[in-house]
This record gives C-alpha cells, sequence and structure tokens, in this order.
C-alpha cells in the first residue's frame, strides 16, 4: 500500500502536478499589494513602475547626449524650471519641476543631494540657492544617488568651481570613468566612494548612506533628520527607482530584480529603524516634490504636506516591491513555458 502511494506522488511530481504555479494570480496579487501600498500618495511610482513599459535594459552606449551635442536640443525652460523653496528648517529644493535637489545645511556648510542636468543646474541649484539666501561656495558635500545625466548633471561645474567632495557608489564611479563622452561636462573626479551604513558628518548633522542596487549597480539611498519649526524629522530618500537594468530576458531579468527588491527591503529596514516619516526622492513624480512644494505655501498651523507617517513611508518601498515582484514573476513565467 504504502509503496503504490510513493509510486502514485512520483508519478504526479514527474508530470508537474506539484509544480504547476498560477502565474497570472501571482502577478496579479504582487500588482495588488503594490496598488493597495501605493493608496492615493504615491500613483505617480505605481505608475511608473507598474504600469508604463520598461526600458528592456541598461545603456551601455558611450554616445554624447543630444543636449550636450546641440545646444538647440536643451529642453525649453518651461517644461523644468521650479521655485526653490524652503522645505524644511534645514532643508531646501533647489530643483526642477520634475528631477530633484536637495541642499541640507549645517553650522559647518552644506550637503547636497543631486545635481540635475548639467545645462540647468547653474539656474536651478546656483541660482535657487542664491534666492533662498544660501552660499554656493558652502557646498561641501555632494551625493549623486546614481550616474544618470538628470543626477550627476552639475556634479564636475561644482567640483571645479567650489572644491566639493563628491560622493557615489563604485559601481557608478566605474560607469562615469568607462563612458567620456556619455558624462561630458558631467564627470567629477573620482572622489569618495559610498559604502552601506557610510556616515558622512557636518557640522551637527549626519547623512547614513545605504546601498540600494538595482536602478543602477551603485544606486544610494540615506537616511537623516531634518527639523520642522524645531522638531526632529526623520528622512528616508529613496535613490533610484524605474527598472532599467536588463530585466527583458530571465537572465539576468530575474536576478536584477531580486537585487532590486532585496535593496528595497533593505531601505526599509533603515527607515523603519530610524522611524522615517518623510520620503523623498530625486524625481517629484515619486514623492510630489513639485506639488508639495506648492502646498506648503498655504500650510498655516497645519501639518508639514511632506510628512507622510511612518506606516506610509514603509508603504512607499512596498510599491517598488510590488511592481518588481510582478515583472520578476513574468520572467519566471517564460522560464517555465520555455520547459514545457
Ligand atoms: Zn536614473
Amino acid at each position: 500500500m504504502r509503496g503504490l502511494a510513493i509510486a502514485l506522488l512520483a508519478a504526479l511530481a514527474a508530470k508537474g502536478a506539484f509544480a504547476q504555479r498560477n502565474f497570472e494570480s501571482e502577478i496579479n496579487a504582487a500588482l495588488e499589494s503594490a496598488k493597495t501600498a501605493a493608496g492615493f500618495e504615491f500613483t505617480g511610482t505605481l505608475a511608473r513602475i507598474c504600469l508604463l513599459p520598461q526600458s528592456g535594459g541598461e545603456d551601455t552606449s558611450d554616445r554624447l547626449p543630444a543636449y550636450i551635442a546641440d545646444p538647440s536640443k536643451v529642453p525649453p525652460r518651461d517644461t523644468w524650471y521650479a521655485e526653490p523653496a524652503k522645505v524644511f528648517d534645514n532643508l531646501y529644493f533647489v530643483g526642477g519641476k520634475i528631477h530633484s535637489s536637495w541642499a541640507l545645511t549645517t553650522r559647518e556648510g552644506i550637503i547636497l543631494f543631486d545635481t540635475i542636468y548639467p545645462y540647468n543646474s547653474e539656474e536651478l541649484i546656483v541660482g535657487g540657492m542664491k534666492k533662498l539666501g544660501l552660499d554656493p561656495k558652502t557646498i561641501k558635500y555632494v551625493l549623486i544617488s546614481h550616474a544618470h545625466g538628470d543626477h550627476i548633471g552639475g556634479a564636475e561645474m561644482l567640483q571645479t568651481r567650489y572644491g566639493v567632495r563628491v560622493v557615489m557608489g563604485g559601481p557608478d564611479w566605474d560607469a562615469v570613468a568607462r563612458h567620456p563622452n556619455r558624462y561630458k561636462t558631467m564627470a567629477p573626479k573620482r572622489d569618495i566612494v559610498a559604502t552601506d551604513g557610510m556616515k558622512i558628518t557636518l557640522g551637527e548633522l549626519t547623512v547614513t548612506i545605504w546601498l540600494t542596487p538595482g536602478h543602477t549597480p551603485g544606486t544610494m539611498s540615506y537616511t537623516f533628520t531634518v527639523l520642522d519649526r524645531g522638531k526632529p524629522v526623520n528622512v528616508a530618500y529613496s535613490g533610484g527607482t524605474a527598472f532599467n537594468f536588463v530585466n527583458n530576458t530571465p537572465d539576468p531579468g530575474i536576478r536584477n530584480f531580486q537585487t532590486y527588491i532585496d535593496s528595497q527591503k533593505h531601505m526599509a529596514e533603515k527607515a523603519a529603524a530610524v522611524g522615517a516619516t518623510v520620503l523623498l526622492s530625486n524625481h517629484s513624480e515619486f514623492d510630489n516634490a513639485y506639488n508639495k512644494n506648492r502646498m506648503l505655501a498655504g500650510r498655516g498651523d497645519g501639518p508639514h504636506p511632506y510628512e507622510l507617517g511612518s506606516d506610509m513611508v514603509q508603504r512607499y518601498f512596498r510599491v517598488m516591491q510590488g511592481c518588481a515582484r510582478a515583472a520578476q514573476i513574468t520572467l519566471e513565467q517564460r522560464v517555465a513555458e520555455s520547459k514545457r
């Protein structure tokens, strides 16, 4: 009797009866979990990574960007210009409509997060700081979340002009060195290589860097504390979002999605550990910075529009995980179908 049961089980296993997965329902569950987590707060992130078709992979070419090769290709100013804004007592927005740059002020100088494009860093960052009464000469550190032209664009200019220290993930420093044309006018000299848990301290403030590879192999995210009318508020800054790694073939796509998912879990843990109630990004599409800056003007005695609470900050990382997992399952499905 027992022998028969074992033989039956073996036959079923050989037919794959136990291995059969319902990929459609797994994908739907992952998408549903991302959608639920997004609520009304993170619809931009949801649209970008759950709905829109992803670029198939990483750009490995070394082409001069169109906006460097031909100044007439620079997007018109009204598509990117945004007013600078004081967001917290010691954190200022000096970015554009779509891409953000943030200046964290300390008594010893400024830590700047991201530098937008080469064609608008001068007006938005240098000009924006001056408009807000900040002196760009006091920038001490520039942290580049990842080496894409919309974030590293002003790093070479700031390093050359003000002698700032530039911090970036190792693989992204390597990417800059490998692509002299792609990073023309945007390539700071290799400086500080970020490590996981590295602390950048200036004056009374410390920014902790967390390595979150995925969007690029060197993507960095951060935790730090700002002040809102004197009250300390903890921030989680997410440094890379879209799936612009190779993701259209199971190998290495499945692995790349896993790296991305693991990074979101890592960052969610760090955000929880510091009790982060604010989620910042380098794109307004993901953290609504552009709209929130305008809401700030009418804040009065109300809550700070950037303060979401720690649960909502955690939900941001669940959106990223759910969307990545759904895309990863489609690749797993392809592997399963190819074996049939
Ligand atoms: Zn990017």
